[in-house]
């Protein structure tokens, strides 16, 4: 099947599907779009592929292309060096708190718009922060500033780096994965449907724009974590930090991120307004690799030129949604605990994707008010069965795990197949760990899931728990065109923690935009 779709002066766009083998291969794009768009192969100058996503459908899995075809020129490589920015020393300093990608966006953006920013972050940069990671892995040790979610790159540095938004700002996003390339991400995620960069580049990629930040006359520091806001009249005068030092600034950026739930206790400790959000909450769940592969290919070997497969699932079970969520396929069960004596799980999957299982958060809405309504009580429902499972944990990091169908008919496992978690599991009743609202809608959400994906509802796959920290259960609320807290002028709440993003690629979108905004504050000639 193929579409031609515009013709310009030289440049022609089809759609062609392929098989995954010719797909992966120049010439045949070239041949095939050439043949789609009925030019004759001689004049094509200039092949690029625009759009690229699987088609599982029909009998065999094919791949679906765009691609743009020049009969003038080649055309440009997309730029993949790190931007030559201007020195910003001398101009006016931005605070910003926290270097996830909301942080870091926000940097980049403040030096492009003639702004100095200095980063303060409570953890360390991303080298120093492996050998944390690997403390919690090994001997279960979590340290409070430097874990899965703290330090360098936030807790989008050891993810699985999926880069897709539900946000419908092509140009925006576009922006943001050409920033992610020119610092070392492989072009492809331009073009893929599901772009993902994966856990062993993103560290590179990140240190590459502190790199860059810094050479620009920005300000980067490891180890600051900010335990107060120094707020005047007339608005925010900076921040202080957990040594006694102050950090002087009349703009800051607060992208502390979800788990920061010190932070969301200093706010409401000075009271700084912030509000309880919705939220979701459940388990991991496991299976085999091999099983979801055939299960969407509908082939037992995937060979070399399809990507590992995953699945998106939501159903409503008794008014609320039970969603697949962050899925990692070839993946690993991360343990992203942010304090000792509690058990939080999430994923990540280095860039081949090539473990050997495929893991899904799989949550449910937690909407409304819980406990005592105020503003820290989603904080607290989390803390409750974050506690839960590490009790039942047994200790360390060791996680609660359940077999998939024990856990929906409420059984305990008589023991438990390998799982990727790399502290392990201990079998528990993961169903009792949650409250009963989740766990009796995940039981049902999980057979629904099983009665849409053939095998889905196996004893094969693990539950293991618990998946808590979805998105932040705060909302620090902001002006809609300032950006600016409603009462703390100069104070600039962004990213996920303050509840305006859910991913990698709209907290960085938001980081953007708040510098955007700082910067209409000056005149130029300050800048
Ligand atoms: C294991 C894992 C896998 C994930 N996989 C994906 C994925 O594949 N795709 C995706 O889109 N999203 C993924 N996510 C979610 C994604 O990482 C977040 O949505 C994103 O990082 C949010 O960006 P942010 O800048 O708002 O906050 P964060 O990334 O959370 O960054 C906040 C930063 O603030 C710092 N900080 C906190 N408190 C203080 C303080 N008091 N003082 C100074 N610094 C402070 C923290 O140390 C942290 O570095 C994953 C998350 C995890 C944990």
């Amino acid at each position: 099947m193929a579409r031609k779709l515009a013709v310009a002066s030289a440049i022609t766009s089809v759609d062609i599907m392929l098989s995954p083998r010719k797909a992966s291969s120049e010439n045949e794009v070239r041949v095939a779009a050439a043949r789609a768009a009925d030019i004759t192969l001689g004049d094509v100058l200039g092949v690029r592929v625009v759009k690229r996503s699987i088609d599982a459908r029909g009998r065999g899995p094919r791949v679906q292309l765009r691609v743009e075809l020049s009969t003038d020129a080649p055309f440009p490589p997309p730029v993949t060096t790190p931007p030559e920015l201007k020195n910003v020393s001398k101009k006016p300093t931005v605070v910003i708190v926290g270097a996830g990608p909301g942080g870091l966006f926000a940097a980049l953006r403040c030096i492009e718009l003639g702004l100095r920013p200095v980063i303060v972050e409570r953890g360390k940069d991303v080298r120093a922060r492996r050998l944390d990671l690997a403390a919690i892995t090994q001997r279960g040790e979590v340290d409070r500033d430097s874990n899965y979610c703290f330090g360098e790159g936030g807790a989008g540095t050891y993810s699985d780096g999926k880069l897709y938004t539900r946000s419908g700002k092509r140009e925006e996003i576009t922006r943001i994965l050409e920033t992610f390339v020119a610092y070392g991400a492989s072009p492809d995620i331009l073009v893929d449907a599901h772009p993902h960069i994966g856990t062993n580049k993103l560290p590179e990629i990140i240190a590459a724009m502190r790199e860059g930040i810094l050479r620009a006359g920005g300000e980067v520091r490891f180890g600051a974590r900010v335990t107060g806001l120094m707020v005047e009249s007339d608005g925010i005068r900076g921040v202080t930090l957990h040594d006694g030092n102050t950090v002087d600034a009349t703009r800051v950026v607060l992208a502390t991120g979800h788990s920061a739930r010190d932070v969301f206790e200093l706010l409401a400790a000075q009271g700084i307004a912030i509000e309880r959000k919705d939220f979701a909450i459940g388990v991991r769940v496991e299976h085999p690799q091999a099983f979801v592969d055939e299960m969407r290919y509908r082939t037992k070997v995937r060979g070399p030129y399809l990507p590992p497969a995953s699945y998106s699932e939501v159903v409503q079970v008794d008014g609320l949604g039970v969603y697949s969520f962050c899925m990692c396929p070839g993946g690993i069960v991360a343990p992203c605990a942010t304090a000792p004596g509690e058990i939080v799980t999430n994923g990540w999957s280095p860039s081949k994707r090539n473990n050997p299982f495929a893991n899904s958060g799989v949550v449910v809405e937690v909407r409304g008010p819980k406990g005592d309504g105020g503003p820290l009580s989603g904080v607290e429902y989390q803390r409750v069965v974050e506690r839960a499972a590490f009790e039942a944990g047994g200790g360390g990091q060791v996680a609660p795990g359940q077999r998939l169908v024990d856990f929906c008919e409420g059984r305990l496992s008589a023991d438990l197949p390998t799982c990727s978690y790399p502290p392990g599991l201990a079998t528990a009743r993961v169903d009792q760990v949650l409250p009963p609202e989740i766990g009796e809608r995940l039981q049902q959400g999980l057979r629904l899931f099983g009665k849409r994906m053939r095998g889905y509802y196996s004893n094969d796959a693990v539950v293991v728990g618990v998946e808590s920290r979805t998105s932040s259960p705060v909302r620090i609320p902001r002006d809609v065109e300032t950006l600016e807290h409603p009462t703390v002028r100069g104070l600039f709440p962004c990213g996920e923690g303050a509840g305006y993003a859910g991913g990698i690629v709209s907290a960085a979108m938001d980081g953007e935009r708040v510098a955007e905004r700082i910067a209409a504050l000056y005149p130029p000639s300050t800048r």
